[in-house]
């Protein structure tokens, strides 16, 4: 058995040594934020490597998706998932918007966009869906009831760094995409976002928000906020995009790998995606069916015995937080499907260096488990 804990992911860093050259850099120039030599070198490596127009960075995903709505001018009610991550909502609430939940696919676990119709109101200005777990939602029928009904489309596209759909980037969906850079997700910078747009002029009424409103040295010209990401988390960047490709081609492996050993486990349900060209096994999300012979905090719990901390992404749901259950929305007879994959779903290790044999270990602890009474 391993005495080490292994976590549900690691935050990948590049060799000490290559980064020390950026920071002696940033000493020389003496620019440590507002748009240095690095944050605008980032900008635009990043708009190459993703194959999007135009990347706004941030000092991370809440503060961008909250900078969003505000480039939209979004008011009113907004239709998203309840089964994300809290700040997917919360950017709403810091809008003074309301959030109006729908029911998730059962396949895919992204919003299902039969459901989006149903809850429109007059009140209703855009959609703010997720690409869950990377996986693209089914960006053509959101888009198509968007333009249906005159609607803002908005991703949060925090787990979906470099996923490529049949039509290129997923990024390149909707009026604006926000990424994470957060230490936990696939590419990281520390902490850090991004807003992709697709024209410069949503790009720069976005960096004017991220900066006060300061339009120039005079001129504040909207409610802005401080959402700038620093030299420090720009060059690290550059850095990271230098080592991105390796480490999701060994994150490729470990999923290849639990997907092959975990296909003939009864009731064990790897999530994947519909529509992906190239995917980034950001999670690697097992829902438990009803013929696993075990609940699924009692496998969760099982591995913890054994070191191994998978995470319940997503449970609870956002729509059972105290500042989101008392909406209309948010009663669980509206989201049967996302109670149902909140209580069985468990996200096992993925990261680039997580030795195999931990994922042999897994695979076998997922494998064996049986109801105490019965292994006594
Ligand atoms: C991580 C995450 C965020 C927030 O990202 P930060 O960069 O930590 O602010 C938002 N939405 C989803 C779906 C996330 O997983």
């Amino acid at each position: 058995m391993n005495n080490e804990k292994t976590y549900v992911t690691k935050p990948y860093l590049p060799p000490l040594e290559e980064f020390i050259p950026y920071l002696e850099k940033v000493w020389q120039s003496g620019q440590l934020t507002n748009g240095g030599p690095f944050h605008k070198q980032f900008e635009l490596a990043l708009a190459e490597y993703l194959e999007v127009p135009h990347v706004a960075l941030f000092t991370n995903a809440t503060i961008a998706l909250v900078t969003a709505l505000q480039a939209l001018r979004i008011t009113g009610e907004v239709i998203t998932t309840p089964y994300s991550f809290v700040a997917t909502a919360h950017s709403l609430l810091w809008n003074g918007i309301k959030p109006v939940f729908v029911d998730i696919d059962p396949v895919t676990l992204n919003m299902d966009p039969a459901k989006i119709e149903a809850a429109i109101t007059p009140q209703t200005t855009a959609i703010l869906p997720v690409h869950c777990y990377g996986h693209p939602c089914d960006v053509e029928a959101i888009e198509k009831i968007a333009d249906m009904y005159n609607l803002r489309v908005i991703y949060d596209a925090a787990h979906a760094f470099g996923v490529q759909c049949h039509c290129g980037s997923v990024l390149n969906h909707g009026d604006l995409s926000i990424l994470s850079f957060h230490a936990t997700k696939v590419f990281n910078t520390f902490e850090g976002g991004a807003i992709i747009c697709r024209d410069l002029k949503s790009k720069e009424r976005i960096d004017f928000l991220k900066n006060f409103g300061y339009a120039n040295e005079t001129a504040v010209v909207a409610t802005g906020i401080n959402g700038k990401m620093s030299e420090f988390n720009a060059a690290l960047g550059l850095l990271q995009l230098k080592h991105i490709d390796g480490a999701l081609a060994k994150r490729q492996e470990i999923d290849a790998l639990y997907r092959q050993a975990l296909a003939d486990v009864p009731g064990v349900r790897c999530v994947s995606g519909r529509d992906e060209l190239r995917a980034n096994y950001a999670y690697f999300p097992i829902l438990l069916e009803e013929d696993y012979p075990i609940a699924r905090d009692e496998l969760y719990n099982l591995l913890l015995e054994h070191n191994i901390h998978a995470r319940r992404y997503f449970y609870p749901l956002i729509s059972e937080f105290s500042m989101y259950r008392g909406l209309p929305s948010a009663s669980p007879s509206n989201l049967p499907r996302a109670h149902f994959a909140s209580s069985r779903i468990l996200c096992l290790p993925i990261y680039p260096d997580l030795p195999l044999e931990i994922v042999h270990q897994v695979v076998d602890i997922v494998r064996r488990a049986r109801p105490q009474a019965l292994v006594a």
